[in-house]
């Protein structure tokens, strides 16, 4: 087996595509190498050593011993000089990294070779005697601690000790006797520490510092650092050994660090930090305030602070024509580690540079105008996930407010509004003009028009997949769940928090992507899709193949569909129109009327009403393809349960409280998620469905009247198990159209179809097709039936399971492929060979998700539809997926 790879010189055995062999670090340096960078020669110990070291004891694999002799002996050749030889010593780092990017996290070894002899030869060869001493004590003190596990803070201690004693404020003050008199006092406390005296032999230095690396691996920052961030513990690392360079070799020399372009803002402007007469180590802690490359507001506040531009131009012209040469050749920005000796410019690392998501958007819009990268690359860039901070509006930062309590972010967005507890008041109160935040123990669907009305949501019980979660986020608002701290007096009127009260009217603010909660009006920042943000999506509309359209409740989420790109509607509620508190009695009507007679009278009056919500949203949204869910939850959430509302129901009804109770027994439902609701409805009242369809036909016809187009009608069934079904509500749907060309002489297109959100419809899907003109996947439902488990219990639970890794996504948030999507797949497949023609997407919380769309992309779907705020994300999602 090969364990080593040389670099340097203009070659190398390694390249940038083995960083599972050489870790990043190591691959960097031997692309670099070959393609001619300055980097100081060395060689990469692949990482399977590091795996062997630990499978067996501690101990290296046999023939390593040989292989590094032979990769040593290049090195002093390469150099000129010889490695423990006092007369022309050869000094070198060991260095860590593996194949994932642990900043930080494990050892390096600097100027090891180094013993009082060679040290002495060190201080003649280049007649500094400072120098030499630099090394020696840093050597000693960076070994103690990595390889000999001596407490850094007894070097440390030590050191300013000294020091002081020689009127040292910084290690660059001190004196050839100063670092000479910390090397032997660094001795004495590794002999103290270890009961042994320092390795003198640069051989056996060099074997420590390799084990010591390899060791570091196993580190307890390192584990922690990889089971945070999801980095498997077998991969290891690579240890290079490295000629040193030093930045630490008097008035000429320098240590830095640069990146390519401003991580924080995107701007393409040299941005890092250099200190004169240091080493590596020196920059990054934070013992001294290191200067910048170009002059900057933030640097000019502390004082004399002199950029590297003026301090020593010809190395900085040099480093930027590297940064050009490097960020070309791997198409990124990189963050890189450079290294001044007397005037000569080396580079000791290159990776790529970690951004904030705007400046990641800019990096890509950028790059790809200067011909850097292609479209595709730039739009692959951007990792959907990350935009949520962009598509809400956010707690201004300038505001430096603290929480008073915080939840969990349940939904994205900030919001400010009074704080009312009541679902009533809380669409009294927004009639009234007021913003108003819903407070809740948790939310149930008797809440939804209070949560609709509210601008935020907070709610004391209940995790992510809460009831009051998932709806928040279908609609956009911003949530808190779980705010356990909370304490909601039994009143209703108020809440605590510690010993602070805050009572119905209070203004409040929530922070649903941070958590927070506030006291008063703390400023909002609207969020605004940026330019860069802009074009990427809309390279992503050129990229992709999937349609991506938007789910809507009201009209401001139409606006917001068109705003946000929505290449047409998928979901379109209309509960909305019947469950509108003033339209809540003649829904109570409907609900509790006996027979299609009876119902006929609150059907008249709720037509003109049904007929204006769809005029306006079709207005709107004219030249979209717009998909009307027809009437889908169960009715009896809008019957009286308090004795006032049963009073009011029985006078608006004429009839006794007693003959209300027994009208409200006969249709009240024991679960109603899985009782009379859907097509269900439909078919027990037709004459529902009839108002409905006419309401949709009237609507488009007129704005067809008005604007000479209107919208593609797309009419949706909702939770049908078979054809028998779906065929009967078809029929109806079919009749009134053809009612309405007569009567408007208008002619619509339209489509009939069907979600399938029960696992029934999923199978039946090919006999369903034969009908349908369209499905449309309602994976919450589907979700839900498939697992048996409802996402308003399933945080009890869920959280638990990801905890033990009984799974490992929220299926409520990124669809279960395994299962759920084997449903989709099958009644895709089933679906397509019956009806070559049918239309097939996804609407649902799902649809916003990035893996879910890619998968829907992979099974040859024709949509997604997602909440409006999410389209950027399913739009470059898509986009990816067909790259
Ligand atoms: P880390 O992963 O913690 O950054 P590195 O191996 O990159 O560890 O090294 C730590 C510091 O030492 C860096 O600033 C690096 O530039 C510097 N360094 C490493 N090897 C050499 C060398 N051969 N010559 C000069 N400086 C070096
Ligand atoms: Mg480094
Ligand atoms: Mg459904």
């Amino acid at each position: 087996e090969k364990w080593i790879y040389t670099f340097g010189e203009g070659a190398a055995e390694g390249s940038a595509g083995m960083e599972d062999l050489l870790g990043t670090k190591g691959a960097n340096l031997a692309e670099m190498s070959a393609i001619g960078l300055p980097v100081p020669p060395g060689f990469t110990i692949a990482t399977g050593v590091c795996g062997y070291y630990h499978g067996h004891d501690g101990s290296f694999p046999p023939d390593l011993e040989e292989a590094v002799a032979t990769a040593l002996a290049k090195l002093e050749a390469d150099r000129g000089a010889r490695f423990g030889d006092p007369a022309n010593p050869l000094l070198v780092s060991v260095r860590s990294g593996g194949a994932a990017s642990m900043p930080g996290m494990m050892d390096t070894v600097l100027n090891l070779g180094l013993n009082d002899d060679v040290v002495q030869g060190l201080a003649r060869k280049t007649g500094d005697q400072r120098f030499a001493c630099d090394c020696y004590r840093r050597f000693i003190h960076m070994y103690g601690e990595v390889v000999l596990d001596i407490d850094g803070f007894l070097f440390e201690e030590a050191g300013d000790e000294i020091k002081e004693d020689h009127g040292a404020v910084f290690d660059r003050d001190l004196s050839a006797e100063a670092c000479a008199e910390m090397a032997k006092r660094f001795r004495e406390i590794v002999k103290a520490e270890t009961g042994e005296p320092f390795p003198d032999d640069p051989q056996a230095q060099l074997w420590g510092a390799i084990g010591g690396v390899i060791r570091s691996w196993n580190n307890q920052r390192a584990v922690i650092y990889r089971s945070l961030h999801n980095i498997p513990d077998d991969i290891g690392t690579a240890v290079t050994v490295q000629a040193m360079v030093f930045g630490n070799r008097g008035a000429g020399s320098i240590t830095g660090v640069a990146f390519t372009r401003n991580p924080s803002t995107g701007e393409k402007a040299p941005y890092g930090e250099y200190l004169p007469n240091a080493q590596g180590e020196d920059v990054v802690a934070g013992l001294h305030t290191p200067l910048p490359l170009v002059e900057s507001a933030a640097h000019g506040e502390i004082g004399e602070a002199t950029a590297l531009e003026a301090h020593a131009p010809e190395v900085f012209d040099k480093l930027i024509g590297l940064c050009d040469r490097l960020e070309r050749h791997y198409g990124d920005v990189q963050d890189i580690e450079f290294t001044v000796e007397e005037g000569r410019l080396f580079l000791l690392q290159t990776r790529p540079a970690k951004r904030t998501v705007e400046a990641g958007l800019k990096f890509a819009v950028d790059m790809h105008r200067e011909g850097l990268i292609s479209r595709e690359q730039a739009v692959v860039r951007v990792n959907p996930d990350d935009l949520d901070s962009l598509l809400y509006p956010s707690v201004d930062p300038a505001a430096n407010a603290h929480p008073v309590a915080r939840g969990l972010p349940a939904s994205p967005g900030a919001a400010s509004g009074v704080a009312v507890f009541d679902p009533d008041d809380a669409i009294r109160r927004s009639r009234e003009g007021e913003d108003v935040i819903l407070i809740r123990k948790e939310t149930s669907p008797n809440d939804i028009h209070g949560m609709h009305a509210a601008v935020g949501i907070v709610t004391a019980r209940g995790g992510l997949t809460s009831h009051a979660a998932v709806v928040a986020r279908g609609m956009g608002r911003p949530c808190i769940c779980g705010a356990s701290s909370v304490r909601i007096a039994p009143e209703l009127d108020s809440f605590t928090v510690g010993d602070v009260t805050v009572k119905d009217g209070d203004e409040i603010t929530l922070d649903g992507t941070g958590g927070g909660i506030f006291l008063g009006r703390v400023p909002t920042v609207e969020p605004e899709l940026s330019e860069d943000l802009k074009t990427l999506v809309s390279w992503a509309d050129e990229i992709r193949h999937l349609a991506v359209r938007a789910n809507v409740e009201t009209m401001d989420d139409a606006s917001a569909a068109r705003r946000f790109g929505a290449d047409g509607i998928g979901l379109v509620a209309t509960e909305h129109t019947f469950f509108a508190p003033a339209r809540i009695m003649t829904v109570r009507e409907l609900t509790l009327a006996r027979n299609e007679r009876e119902r006929r009278p609150s059907l008249d009056r709720l037509l003109p009403l049904q007929r204006a919500d769809f005029t306006r949203l079709f207005r709107e949204l004219r030249g979209f393809p717009v998909a009307v869910r027809l009437l889908d939850p169960p009715l009896d959430e809008v019957l009286p349960e308090t004795d006032a509302e049963y009073e009011e129901t029985s006078e608006a009804l004429g009839l006794p409280v007693e003959a209300v109770r027994k009208r409200v027994a006969a249709v009240r439902q024991i679960v109603p998620v899985l009782g009379h609701r859907g097509c269900r409805l439909a078919i027990s009242y037709p004459e529902i469905t009839e108002m409905q369809v006419r309401a949709m036909f009237e609507a488009a016809s007129a704005v067809m009247q008005e604007f000479g187009e209107t919208v593609t009608l797309e009419i949706t069934v909702p939770l049908v198990v078979g054809k028998r079904e779906f065929d009967f509500v078809r029929v109806i749907v079919d009749r009134v159209a053809a009612e309405v060309e007569q009567e408007t002489g208008c002619t619509i297109a339209y489509r009939v179809g069907t979600l399938i959100e029960l696992p029934r419809a999923a199978l039946r899907a090919g006999e369903i097709a034969k009908t349908a003109d369209f499905f449309s996947f309602g994976t919450d439902d589907l979700t839900r039936t498939v697992f048996g488990m409802s996402r308003d219990d399933a945080d009890a639970f869920l959280t638990t399971y990801m905890n033990n890794s009984v799974v490992d996504l929220d299926p409520f948030v990124t669809l279960d492929i395994e299962g759920v999507g084997e449903l989709v797949r099958i009644a895709t497949e089933r679906g397509r060979s019956e009806n070559k023609e049918l239309l097939i997407g996804i609407c649902g919380e799902h649809g916003g998700d990035a893996k879910t769309v890619r998968f829907c992309h992979s099974i040859g779907l024709d949509y997604v539809s997602c909440a409006p705020n999410r389209l950027p994300v399913a739009r470059i999602a898509a986009a990816q997926a067909s790259i």
